[in-house]
């Protein structure tokens, strides 16, 4: 039987660091304060927002929700962005993504300061994964992948890692980090070749697939560390990408869902908040 890696734990390890670098910045004067821009009310949406809300509020950071109609206007939401780059008592900003259409992403991800981009969109965020130059944050949910690697004592330097999903905000950063920690690293999408025989010579193998079952028996092998970063619902439960019931009895460890990447994601961005407050203070 796996190892389940439950998220829980380096979710508590990340905010006791936190915790600690808060009260010295609360100390200094500087209080925290993540931004939360959201428009329209859609349910996966306001679970992220509650999510991110209550953990930076626990550990004592401030929280402004921007909260805009579905139907608000490119400009108002642009003047919002503006307007947060500029406030200096803001260090975070936090939006959720994707927009309701019509509005465009892709003008809020080009506009907002990456000093400020704590769940790491921008360009400059990007950037600094791929060139390792530490400019910017990276995506949380990518890094929270890395973050229970590490918590569970999970080497990467030579290890073969597979990554399922080339999106920016899971998929590709994951698999540049694994490539910092030296895993030789293969991401895999919908168009892949015969992915089972990919997936099943992973050592580790990240699923970020956002299809139930989408990683099944025919993927799976002993040894492997599985991270299951797909959030699903399927007959009303929440569920992962990986075929959990194939997979405990099969690989060395797996995260569960839920209760594994998602509860570390918002550790990661609390984390990040305040890190931005300190650069703020480093200027
Ligand atoms: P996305 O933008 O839809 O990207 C999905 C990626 O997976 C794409 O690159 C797609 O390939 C690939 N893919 C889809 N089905 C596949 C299949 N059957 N075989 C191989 N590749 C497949 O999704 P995302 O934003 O990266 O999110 C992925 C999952 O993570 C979702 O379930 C999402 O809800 C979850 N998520 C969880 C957290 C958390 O904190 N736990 C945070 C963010 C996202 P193509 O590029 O070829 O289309």
């Amino acid at each position: 039987m796996s190892i389940e890696l439950k998220g829980a734990p380096v979710a508590a390890a990340i905010n006791e660091r936190t915790g600690t670098a808060l009260g010295g910045l609360l100390e200094k004067g500087v209080q925290p304060t993540l931004a939360i821009v959201r428009a329209g009310e859609r349910a996966d949406d306001l679970a992220y927002e509650n999510s991110a809300a209550r953990r930076c509020e626990k550990l004592g950071a401030a929280v402004r929700r921007v909260t805009l109609p579905e139907d608000a206007a490119q400009a108002r939401l642009m003047e919002n962005i503006y307007a947060l780059n500029a406030d200096a008592a803001v260090h975070g900003v936090l939006v959720l993504l994707p927009l309701p259409k019509p509005l465009d992403g892709e003008a809020v991800r080009l506009a907002l300061s990456p000093d400020k981009d704590v769940d790491g969109i921008t360009d400059c965020s990007l950037a600094g994964v791929f060139s390792g130059s530490g400019r910017g944050f990276a995506p949380c949910t990518a890094q929270a992948c890395i973050e229970i690697l590490d918590y569970y004592g999970v080497g990467c330097a030579g290890k073969r890692a597979v990554v399922i999903g080339r999106s920016l905000v899971v998929g590709k950063p994951a698999a540049l980090l694994l490539l910092a920690r030296n895993a030789t690293v293969t991401v895999c999408h919908t168009k892949t070749a015969d992915l089972p025989s990919v997936a099943r010579g992973a050592e580790i193998l990240i699923a970020a697939a956002g299809k139930p079952g989408a990683v099944g028996a025919d993927c799976l092998s002993a040894q492997q560390v599985v991270i299951d970063v797909g959030v699903n619902f399927a007959g009303g439960k929440m569920c992962g990408d990986v075929d959990f019931a194939a997979a405990a009895p099969v690989v060395s460890a797996i995260t569960p869902v839920p209760g594994g990447v998602g509860a570390v994601t918002s550790a990661v961005l609390a984390a990040h908040v305040v890190e931005a407050a300190a650069r703020s203070l480093r200027g």
